[in-house]
């Protein structure tokens, strides 16, 4: 049976950022630049005012002072959006504002707390030397030049900026959609009552919203009953999307035929089986085409447990992100826990400060340990008793390039 680093290892080979698309600026939040964007024009593009006031000749208040104000006589005006018609010569001011185009023969900008106006003519206290308070052409962006490089994420800012160059539609990575096949006679549909033996499909509401948190589109299938011929047909249409997700039916029971659905699907085996708990049956493999195919274990607790480990990062991968993993943090434990013997646990804890408080529901039936969850804490097998521990952070932030099993 594979360890978590070895199983891991093999799972990242597979995946790379999925082909681009071109979408409008404002619909490309939270995606990946598939190519750079390149600057169009300068920024600013034109010499600005970064206050308000008047646009001078620099000579003209070089001694300008409390005591001896330089007077000007004030022609007329440059707003944002409307600049001046006329230039400036010697003796000569622009009323000016935030934003709008330096005249002709102005080089510097008195702030209009540093004047007094009366009538056309304004007093200045304070000398500004050449440039000042100037915001040159090209000075924050470069025409031509790199604006973002491939693969940054576009947040707020980079939106902002790539808005400011004119950008209206960006080449980002598609999202991965995902087919999500929850399998067993036993499920039910919300909205049903469920019969005697019944429970309702909750791993297929909980994993299509790990799906959207990952960035993927999730696409539930029906619900798969525990037949070959019914499975092949559901893993068959699964197989279609950018990845298959699905639950149940990976174990060794005598129904648990998801891996015989995979097999006549085509879907080669990658791994069976991982040294953890929960989720030690998960199976992983892929198909003719390429898609890859997840069995995840039906167990609620290590259906979501097994697709934060192998499925998030694999979905981060191909929407183009380039630290899809989760950060590995050290915390101490509120109690000591007991690693098992032969497989690594990932026990669920809530976390104030540095100490994480492990659920005390542990098992992997038992999706209350799911509620409010901060990280999943790595028991390292054999490790015995411990007070501390490594932990992976599922608490949004940035991600890690680096592989939390890479030794
Ligand atoms: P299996 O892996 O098919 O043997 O299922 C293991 C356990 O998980 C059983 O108790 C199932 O009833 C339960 N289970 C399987 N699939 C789901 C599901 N989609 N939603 C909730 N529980 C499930
Ligand atoms: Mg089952």
């Amino acid at each position: 049976m594979l360890d978590l680093d070895a199983a891991t290892a093999l799972l990242w080979e597979r995946f790379a950022p999925l082909p681009a698309e071109r979408l409008p600026l404002g619909d490309a939040q939270g995606r990946f630049l598939a190519e750079a964007l390149w600057a169009r024009r300068d920024d600013p593009p034109f010499d600005n005012s970064a206050m308000d006031g008047y646009a001078v000749r620099a000579a003209d208040v070089e001694g300008a002072s409390d005591a001896a104000p330089c007077q000007l006589k004030v022609i007329g005006e440059s707003r944002a959006g409307e600049p001046s018609e006329r230039g400036l010569g010697a003796g000569e001011a622009i009323r000016i504002f935030t934003g709008a185009m330096v005249p002709e023969g102005a080089d510097a900008v008195v702030m209009q707390e540093n004047t007094a106006r009366e009538g056309e003519t304004v007093s200045v206290v304070v000398p500004s030397p050449e440039g000042k308070h100037i915001r040159r052409a090209g000075e924050a962006v470069r025409a031509t030049s790199g604006l973002l490089g491939r693969g940054a994420e576009l947040r707020s800012g980079e939106i902002a900026l790539a808005a400011s160059q004119g950008h209206a539609i960006v080449p980002v990575h598609r999202r991965p959609r995902v087919a999500i096949l929850a399998t067993g006679d036993e499920l039910n549909e919300l909205g049903s009552t469920p019969g005697s033996g019944g429970i309702y499909d909750s791993n297929s509401h909980g994993l299509a919203a790990a799906v959207r948190e990952a960035g993927g589109i999730p696409q539930l299938l029906p619900l798969g009953a525990d037949s070959p011929e019914a499975l092949l047909a559901l893993v068959q249409e699964g197989l279609r999307a950018d990845m298959l997700i699905s639950t149940g039916g990976v174990s060794v029971g005598d129904y648990d035929l998801v891996h015989g659905a995979f097999e006549a699907a085509g879907v080669e085996e990658v791994f069976w089986k991982v040294r953890i708990k929960p989720g030690k049956p998960v199976r992983f493999g892929v198909s003719g085409r390429g898609v890859p195919a997840l069995g995840l274990p039906g167990n609620p607790v290590s259906a979501l447990v097994t697709f934060e480990l192998f499925a998030r990062p694999a979905l981060r991968t191909m929407i183009g992100d380039a630290s899809p993993h989760r950060e590995r943090i050290k915390v101490k434990l509120s109690r000591p826990m007991t690693a098992p013997a032969t497989r690594t646990e990932l026990a669920r804890a809530r976390l104030e400060g540095d100490v994480a408080h492990p659920s005390s529901r542990q098992g992997s039936g038992n999706m209350t340990s799911l509620v409010g969850l901060d990280v999943l804490l790595i028991l390292p097998a054999g490790a015995g008793k411990i007070t501390e521990a490594d932990a992976l952070d599922l608490r949004g932030g940035r991600g890690s390039a680096q592989s939390p099993w890479e030794a």
